[in-house]
């Protein structure tokens, strides 16, 4: 199997159990949450955002991460990832024994008022407390920005502000940072100054690209960072997502999309594509609904065919 050392080697992150469903009203039964997130790790999917220790008031949706990280199946080659969005969260994800916390902040002030009600200076003095709890438990911590690259009150991010947030997480012994496209407002020079400017300034901090297919460029904006040299992306099962709270924001890009075209391009993740569409199949029938991704519809594009299965086309 391929491993993160393999040459090539992209980390894809799924982010469906968190991202994807977080803003789904009807609750998802902690068992089918805990079975799709099995199949990931069967599947081979190398990091796992699985949940949210958030307050059960604010993402209901997401009031059984401990359960969730209890329940799932751990394996030595799967990261099991959870949002930590303070010092209790920092705690309990610390007791459930998550292989990494993610914290984040808002690039823009008012983002992040609306987002979390506190100033940027407040989350980053509430990341060094959740650090503190983080290391004495031995559980890394990596840091997120979200609407990094554009905000739908404030509009372009300046390069200096990611630069400035970079530094803090590198001070905080952070072991990556990622850069959240929350409402879809990437497009390829956007990402490429943003990658440059972090990479310029911090070098030894990793970078990963969490981007949101609202104006349908998501995975022209992967190939962009692929060409940057990026080795780690986010993606969501069936391009299921959005924001609550990011007007207009929709899905991720979807997992089995971004993967077919990282194998295409000559890329390895360690995902067996076809188990990864069963799954995003499964979770479309789960939720009742058309959902955005299109491998899983579509298949593999050599996937062999009968003559009777395929319309002649007519126009
Ligand atoms: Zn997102």
């Amino acid at each position: 199997m391929d491993s993160p050392q393999a040459e090539n080697f992209i980390t894809v992150t799924e982010v469906g159990p968190r991202d994807g469903l977080q803003s789904e009203e009807k609750f998802v039964p902690t068992d089918v949450k805990v079975k799709w997130i099995n199949r990931l790790v069967d599947a081979g999917v190398s990091r796992i955002e699985f949940s949210s220790f958030v307050s059960p008031k604010a993402v209901p949706q997401l009031r059984d991460a401990a359960e969730v990280i209890g329940r799932a199946k751990r394996c030595e080659t799967t990261t099991m990832a959870a949002l930590v969005p303070n010092v209790r969260g920092a705690t309990n994800a610390a007791e459930a024994q998550v292989d990494e916390m993610v914290v984040f902040l808002s690039a823009s002030e008012s983002h992040n008022l609306k987002n979390v009600n506190r100033t940027i200076s407040e989350s980053l003095a509430g990341f060094k407390l959740v650090a503190r709890i983080a290391g004495e438990a031995g559980i890394p911590v990596h840091g997120v920005v979200a609407t990094a690259v554009g905000c739908p009150f404030e509009g372009e991010v300046p390069s200096e502000r990611l630069v400035d947030l970079a530094k803090h997480y590198r001070d905080m012994g952070f072991i990556g940072i990622g850069l959240g496209d929350t409402t879809g407002m990437a497009t390829p020079p956007v990402v490429e100054r943003a990658v440059t400017a972090i990479r310029e300034a911090v070098p030894e901090l990793p970078i990963s690209l969490h981007f949101h297919n609202t104006r349908g460029i998501g995975l022209v904006n992967v190939i962009k960072g692929l060409e940057l040299g990026v080795t780690r992306f986010e993606s969501s099962f069936a391009g299921l997502g959005g924001c609550p709270f990011a007007p207009g924001a929709t899905g991720n890009i979807c997992t089995e999309d971004l993967v077919y075209l990282l194998h295409e391009v000559g890329y390895k993740t360690g995902i067996d594509l076809e188990a990864l569409c069963r799954l995003a199949r499964d979770i479309e029938s789960h939720m009742k609904r058309d959902l955005p991704g299109q491998v899983m519809k579509a298949g593999p594009r050599l996937q062999a065919r009968g003559t009777d299965e395929v319309a002649t086309a007519k126009g």
